[in-house]
């Protein structure tokens, strides 16, 4: 069985700053041992269930968060800049289950530790198919291309909540509790681990019978910016139309080329953020 685990770090419990998820500096060394430990802890869970390859795609900020050699040693490690699927990178059909660890949650979830979508500078909310959605939802078109279940997600409440509508049967490993965007009640790593490696057991143990995401094909995504310009920036991107001042929408039945305008929307409006 082979597993594909996408990484972020802000869910990781103990957790509540940008200081710890952003180098160099003490702080985020500490952060990024926490997350190695948790991820480490997810792949713990999924040989215990018979995953024979594990694929870890760094997908937090400088994508080079995890330490190649404190990482477990039956996972291999892709990671670094410019990688087109970005979050997803790697991911394909020979895959029989997708974990989602240290995510956390949208920009306009109410409370939820460190919260953005993508880039807190430019996003100011996502929709799938009319449900505001985090980043769990929109890697999770990915996993519908390729119809891999998604069947862990380990952060915060909030992030276990978004997860939901479109994974209805996903495992959500809670590991803190958000109080504001910066202030949480976490568990002690080594019991946040403890769950995660249970988590991950189960889940994988249940996978071949999950279903894939499930978002309705055609899909409409639609990004409401910080701006108007990022909207107008947006709209270059064939397919993309503007439906208000500082929101865009495209619709597409295919789930790949529907992440890859996402991601290509992404890119292009961090050329207007302000500095
Ligand atoms: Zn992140």
């Amino acid at each position: 069985m082979k597993v594909f685990i996408s990484s972020d770090i802000e869910g990781t419990a103990g957790i509540v700053d940008w200081e710890q998820v952003r180098g160099p500096g003490t702080e985020y060394e500490l952060g990024r041992q926490l997350l190695t430990d948790e991820v480490n802890a997810a792949i713990d869970g999924a040989v215990e269930s018979g995953a024979s390859h594990i694929l870890v795609n760094d997908a937090h900020r400088t994508m080079y968060n995890l330490r190649p050699g404190d990482l477990h040693h039956h996972a291999s490690y892709l990671s670094g800049r410019h990688k087109p699927l970005y979050m997803m990178e790697g991911l394909d059909a020979t895959f029989d289950a997708v974990f989602m660890v240290a995510y956390h949650g949208a920009i306009g979830a109410e409370r939820a530790i460190l919260s953005h979508t993508s880039n807190p500078a430019a996003i100011w909310e996502a929709r799938l198919n009319g449900v505001a959605v985090g980043e769990s939802a929109l890697n999770a078109l990915v996993a519908l291309e390729h119809r891999v279940p998604v069947v862990l997600i380990t952060g915060d409440d909030a992030t276990a909540e978004e997860a939901r509508p479109f994974m209805p049967e996903i495992e959500a490993v809670v590991v803190k509790r958000s109080i504001t965007r910066f202030a949480a009640e976490s568990l002690h790593p080594g019991r946040a681990c403890e769950l995660i490696r249970a988590g991950a057991a189960r889940a994988l143990a249940g996978a071949g019978a999950a279903p894939p995401p499930a978002i309705d094909l055609p899909a409409t995504l639609e990004v409401t910016f910080l701006t108007a310009d990022m909207a107008e920036m947006a709209t270059r991107v064939r397919g993309v139309q503007r439906t208000a001042p500082r929101t865009v929408a495209t619709t597409d039945d295919d789930p790949l080329r529907l992440y890859r305008t996402f991601v290509t929307i992404v890119a292009l409006t961090r050329s207007v953020v302000e500095r």
